[in-house]
């Protein structure tokens, strides 16, 4: 489903926004994330960033030689 500015019709490209990011019009409640879906965006960011850090702490342990494809998927996000 594409949430669109009820003003101009262009697809809401940041829904966390109060105002069309195009015409700045309104956006209407309905349309936006509710800060409950904001905060759940957010502690998946976190968790993917946490996972993103502890790659690059492995790869660096591993001295460049982390390459065993049955283990680096698990870190591919
Ligand atoms: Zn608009």
């Amino acid at each position: 489903m594409k949430y669109l500015c009820p003003n101009c019709r262009r697809v809401l490209y940041n829904r966390r926004l109060k105002n069309c990011g195009f015409c700045g019009a309104a956006i209407p409640e309905e349309l936006r994330f509710t800060p409950q879906e904001i905060a759940v965006l957010d502690r998946e960011r976190a968790v993917i960033e946490e996972f993103r850090q502890r790659r690059v702490i492995a790869e660096e342990a591993a001295d460049g030689e982390f390459h065993d494809p049955k283990i680096t998927p698990l870190f591919n996000l």
